[in-house]
């Protein structure tokens, strides 16, 4: 199963969708940069996430905080203290680990290592004033009541960001699972305490369905509930959605319930009043908060992972018979490109270029490609996930019909040209 992990790394780098930061300097861990499909990939799930949980309900409202925040607000949080790993190093080899994700690997000065008894290590990245934010969450209770006020949201209601986040991770491992520069999308859901419980399980469903809408597969998820004894120190309740990685089964996202400790905490800190007044009941108190979150980078390797088949090579080229083939069964909605329109031979470039430029009207995201044999070019498009090519043939020009090929099935269908709009429209389902 990790050679699965490192099939994906190098098709990641090979088709430009993941590619390893400052790489032509040597690299640095734990940082990547996203090519035009990994951007492409990544701002439809992002797009979707915001569809789903911002502009698709009534109860919750956007923002977008600042990544740098004032210390006083990591020292209120818990963070300066308690945002921390423990850390053992090798002795022998100076490699340095998390102490509750030991490396599998040998000590490079032979046999196993030796390692030092096990030191607080704080993983927030500091700058001279302040830190880098290592969540998005905190920006969400500094501006609640600005925000609550502003919006004329009534509880419950909740305040949605995304956004970069930075973690000075003492292993960056398993490609994007864990780096030091991601994003996260969460949610801080503010109920009325007593109705927190049930609010847990609306947003454990909530956070699920979304994954399992993105098209990753129910059998690939579990949920973990962290024992009593385990939880954060602002938490009443833990649930994480997990995934089963080809390195293991580990948290993809999770749904805490953190109390009433963060408004509490800020208003003690700050001597500012960041209680809610209830305008019918006329009470004045805390809400409690449920805050689902996801991390875009995980949530990303996820899909790659439960879209991801290598096949025996099932398209007939005479050139590349012999190789295996790599398709992602991206849904339509998450595909970087959503259809390849391709002339049979270079001389029909002209004719297809005119569907091209009326698909791309309509859906921004279509390529067209010319160059290599048909069989070729069918599988680029597989090994990008692209749900549907249309190809136009010496037929076309006279009977103005194309053929539309399905990825999955490899099923292809003609079809008018002036029908071509719809039928892929259906197809497609997507806005
Ligand atoms: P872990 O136990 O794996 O370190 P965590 O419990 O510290 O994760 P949270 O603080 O709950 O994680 O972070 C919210 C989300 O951000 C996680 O569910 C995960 O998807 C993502 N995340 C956290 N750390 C990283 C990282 N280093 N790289 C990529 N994504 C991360």
């Amino acid at each position: 199963m990790e050679d699965k992990l490192e099939k994906i790394v190098s098709w990641a780098k090979r088709r430009g969708f993941i590619i390893p930061g400052s790489e032509i300097y040597g690299g640095i861990g734990g940082v990547y940069d996203f090519g035009p499909y990994g951007v492409a990939l990544k701002n439809n799930i992002k797009k979707l996430w915001w569809q789903t949980f911002v502009s698709g309900r009534d109860d919750v409202v956007g923002m977008e905080s600042a990544i740098l925040m004032n210390r006083k607000v990591w020292q209120a949080s818990g963070h300066e203290k308690g945002f921390v790993d423990e850390l053992v190093e090798c002795k022998k080899c100076h490699r340095r680990f998390k102490a509750d994700d030991l490396s599998k690997e040998k000590c490079s000065s032979g046999g196993e290592h030796e390692l030092t008894e096990p030191k607080a290590f704080n993983t927030m990245f500091k700058t001279d004033e302040t830190y880098l934010r290592p969540e998005t969450a905190q920006g969400m209770f500094t501006d609640f009541r600005q925000i609550a006020e502003t919006s004329r949201q009534k509880i419950p209601f909740g305040i949605a960001q995304m956004g970069k986040s930075f973690r000075n991770e003492i292993n960056t491992k398993d490609f994007l699972f864990r780096v030091r520069e991601f994003e996260i999308a969460e949610i801080e859901y503010f109920v009325k305490p007593g109705d927190d419980e049930k609010s847990f399980d609306e947003w454990l469903k909530a956070w699920e369905d979304f994954v399992l809408n993105l098209g990753i597969k129910k059998e690939n998820l579990e949920q973990y509930e962290h024992p009593k004894e385990g939880l954060a120190h602002y938490s009443k309740r833990t649930v994480d959605i997990q995934y089963k990685f080809p390195f293991g089964t580990k948290e993809l996202a999770g749904v805490a319930n953190r109390t009433d400790f963060d408004l509490k905490s800020h208003e003690e800190a700050s001597g500012k009043d960041l209680k809610y007044f209830d305008e019918e009941t006329k009470e004045k108190y805390w809400p409690y908060v449920i805050e689902p979150t996801m991390g875009i980078e995980r949530l990303m390797l996820a899909i790659i992972c439960d879209a991801f088949e290598e096949l025996e090579a099932r398209t007939e080229t005479t050139e590349a018979k012999t190789e295996n083939e790599i398709v992602l069964h991206f849904s339509p909605q998450l595909a970087p490109i959503k259809v390849a329109v391709l002339p049979l031979v270079k001389k029909l470039s002209e004719e297809t270029k005119k569907i091209y430029q009326d698909l791309k009207t309509c859906w921004g995201d279509i390529e067209f490609d010319e160059s290599g044999s048909i069989g070729r070019r069918y599988r680029r498009q597989d090994e990008i996930g692209t749900p549907y090519c249309v190809t136009f043939d010496f037929d076309s020009l006279e009977d103005k019909k194309v053929t539309v090929r399905d990825r999955d099935t490899m099923k292809q269908e003609r079809i008018e040209i002036s029908e071509l709009k719809n039928f892929l429209f259906r197809k497609l389902n997507i806005s």
